[in-house]
């Protein structure tokens, strides 16, 4: 139990236990920074932080997968001034601190079953989890959508990760039996209802085990083509072209690799929108055809796929699922499939076969329900 260890590391028992889900995004990706849509749902794999409130200013994290204690003053947080995996924790403590809220020193022991670097953001979770938990140790409450909204600033300007917000609001705002629908323009969120078991169906999340390749720079390049294609289009963002004038916009381009781009993100900001529709209608099969064509339209034409999301995702229609696709940021991390329940274990068997005859390595399903969003534990 997390309050023994806590106690074994700190020598005493925490004041509280809090936790934050990582998410996975059914749909909607490389639209956030278009001021488009997106779609994640709430994990049950999580972070959770056990707390304990200390009078001197002095900040103490420690993580059950690592034994060092990393110290620092809350008054001298710098964005540098803790590195590594502390960062996170440290960081929450400092955006608290440098928005006036009167958090205090504390002892932070952090455990987690959520797979890092996997693309299920283990790090907002971390951000939410340490951010929740510095609050109330004082009482203070703020609103979730505001701690999401802290804790990006602080993965922004502390760690150095330039993210947009869908994973911090992911993993404050998400309720259980339900997709975020989060409008980036709008800046609003509603909640969709996503029961897979209800209908009879079930998600695979499948971390594909791909070692992540030019993450960043390739990241970096397609940003640079949206915001080049908007400006050439004369558009603040591409969350401006509507799917009827996208044929007039891509002519209006005149770099080739740009035009592609600009499909993807049109289509699918579109592609979000009728699955909500499909979900708030009960139609949830319907939903996997939209996954599918997600998953061509970033394969082909926004190209941030590799082999092993290509494969994973064939290997799981060859099988039967009703859709799949990759999810993330590209370049690595999971796909998703929306399956029968009874045909879940021939499609993970199926995808683990041909993994097996690429040579690849093997794959690691998780189980996916849509799980409610950062809370108190204890
Ligand atoms: P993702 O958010 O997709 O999991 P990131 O690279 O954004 O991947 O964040 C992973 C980082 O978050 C890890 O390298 C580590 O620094 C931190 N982290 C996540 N979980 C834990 C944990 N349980 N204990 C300590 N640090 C963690
Ligand atoms: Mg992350």
């Amino acid at each position: 139990m997390i309050a023994e260890q806590f106690e074994q590391v700190f020598g005493t028992r925490p004041d509280g236990v809090w936790r934050a889900p990582g998410r996975v995004n059914l749909i909607g990706e490389h639209t956030d920074y278009n001021d488009g849509l997106v779609l994640p749902i709430a994990l049950s794999q999580q972070i959770v932080v056990a707390a304990a409130a200390r009078p001197d200013g002095r900040l103490r994290f420690s993580s059950t997968q690592g034994r060092d204690v990393i110290e620092a003053d809350l008054a001298a947080l710098e964005p540098g001034s803790v590195s590594d995996w502390a960062a996170y924790p440290a960081g929450a403590a400092w955006i608290l601190r440098e928005s006036g809220y009167d958090v205090g020193g504390a002892n932070l022991l952090i455990d987690s079953d959520l797979p890092t670097g996997a693309g299920l953001s283990s790090s907002a979770a971390l951000l939410c989890a340490s951010a929740l938990a510095l609050l109330e140790l004082r009482g203070i409450e703020v609103a979730p959508d505001e701690v999401a909204r802290l804790v990006q600033k602080a993965e922004n300007i502390y760690v150095g990760a330039p993210v947009g917000l869908m994973d911090q609001m992911a993993s404050m705002c998400c309720t259980e039996g339900h997709a975020l629908f989060f409008d980036i323009q709008a800046m609003s969120i509603a909640q969709i209802p996503f029961d897979p078991a209800a209908a009879g169906l079930q998600l695979l999340v499948i971390d594909v085990k791909a070692p992540h390749r030019h993450v960043d720079g390739e990241y970096a390049a397609r940003r640079k083509s949206c915001e080049a294609a908007a400006a050439q289009l004369g558009v603040p963002s591409l969350r401006a072209i509507s799917p009827e004038g996208l044929d007039d916009a891509l002519a209006r381009l005149d770099d080739e690799v740009d035009r592609r781009r600009v499909r993807h993100v049109v289509t699918e900001i579109a592609r979000v929108e009728q699955a909500v529709e499909a979900m708030r209608a009960g139609r949830l099969r319907d939903v996997g055809a939209l996954f599918t064509a997600s998953h061509v339209s970033m394969r082909d034409d926004f190209e941030i796929t590799v082999p092993e999301l290509d494969v994973a995702v064939d290997a799981a229609l060859a099988a039967g699922a009703l859709g799949a696709r990759m999810t993330g940021g590209g370049f690595g991390g999971c796909i998703i499939a929306l399956v029968e329940a009874a045909a879940a274990d021939t499609t993970l068997a199926a995808i683990e076969k041909a993994f097996a005859d690429h040579g690849f390595t093997a794959p690691a399903p998780l189980p996916a329900t849509p799980s409610p969003g950062a809370s108190r534990l204890t």
